[in-house]
């Protein structure tokens, strides 16, 4: 069966681009951060200067890049997009910033992926908006310092833990995006009906909004796959007990838990006991990359709390084993 909550949720090309919100004003929750960008952004506007660098932490499917296209928009300049893992060496990440014009945006995904060598180039960039590039080779090799235009770095990091603090320093802005409450994901769902031109029942909304983890990538693509159904089996509108019948049927259960999380909870609960058990043995037992397990599952586990952290490992709590051995 498809994992459908998580699988491919570090990997944004599956998302609809006609639902991605451009504006502030269709960007719905994470008040802190939109109110704090608005006010940057008139204010560096007002001066005709670039912004200060940004870099958004948080879980994959939270808004990080729609946001980062948000804020060139609203700045009137072109952002460029690449990520840690691709720019392996100092010559990428040069290629990318001499291309940019003066106010640009270069967004990098993933930034706590950067090779080292690759990172000791930005901070020049971002301090003084120059890079040391090496002329010729061996003995005759020279350094030279190569003036950039004025630009903002927007960075996006799953681990914000990672990021070295010289890097980290160098942020002007630093926002943690948190997990969406019901009450957003549920604005999120209705406003990409709407754009999708799919009837939906406030009941039927209010049911994806509650399996989607609190993440508005899922509840966009729970919604897809809710939409197909409805079509399929009913008269094409989204009420609670179609949205309910269709999750069912994907293996989403009520609290938007897939077959791997529950997998996790009874390698915890079952294998070892109820824990303590590291994640990188977890991982090993469900056969995902421990990346996955601590980036993708974990939060929303422990968002609702389900699993506890502690210095010994994982533990999962007495709600998580009620709720694997109710269904
Ligand atoms: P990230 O970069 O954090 O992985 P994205 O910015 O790619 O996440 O967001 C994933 C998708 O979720 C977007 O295409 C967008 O449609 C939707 N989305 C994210 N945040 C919001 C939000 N606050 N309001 C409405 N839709 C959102």
């Amino acid at each position: 069966r498809e994992r459908l909550t998580s699988s491919d949720l570090l990997h944004n090309e599956e998302d609809d681009p006609k639902i991605r919100p451009r504006t502030f004003d269709e960007f719905i929750g994470q008040p802190r951060a939109r109110e704090t960008l608005a006010i940057a952004i008139a204010a560096a506007k007002k001066r005709g200067d670039a912004l200060d660098h940004i870099l958004f932490s948080g879980p994959p499917g939270l808004g990080k890049t729609t946001l980062a296209h948000i804020v060139a928009r609203e700045m009137g300049v072109s952002i460029r997009s690449t990520s840690g893992p691709v720019l392996e060496r100092p010559g990428d990440l040069a290629a990318q910033l001499t291309a940019l014009n003066r106010g640009d945006i270069l967004f990098i995904d993933e930034i706590h992926r950067l090779n080292p060598v690759v990172e000791e180039i930005l901070y020049p960039a971002m301090e003084d908006c120059s890079i040391d590039v090496m002329i010729g080779e061996g003995p005759g090799a020279r350094a030279v310092q190569l003036p950039l235009e004025e630009f903002t770095l927007i960075g996006a990091t799953t681990k914000v833990g990672l990021l070295g603090s010289p890097l980290r320093d160098r942020f002007g802005f630093v926002f943690r995006l948190n997990l969406y409450d019901t009450d957003d994901l549920l604005r999120i769902v209705q406003r990409s009906a709407r754009v999708m031109k799919t009837p939906i029942t406030d009941d039927g909304a209010a049911e994806i909004a509650r399996r989607s983890r609190g993440t508005p990538r899922i509840a966009n693509r729970l919604l897809r796959r809710v939409r197909d159904y409805a079509l399929v089996r009913a008269d094409g509108r989204i009420d609670g007990s179609i949205a309910d019948a269709a999750l069912t049927m994907l293996g989403v259960d009520r609290l938007g838990l897939d077959e791997l999380d529950r997998r996790i909870l009874r390698v915890i609960g079952e294998d070892f006991g109820g824990g303590p058990v590291g994640v990188r043995t977890i991982a090993i037992s469900v056969g995902e990359e421990v990346r996955t397990v601590e980036e993708v599952y974990e939060p929303y586990l422990i968002q609702i709390g389900f699993i506890k952290r502690t210095p010994q490992g994982r533990e999962i709590t007495e709600a998580a084993r009620r709720h694997i051995e109710g269904g």
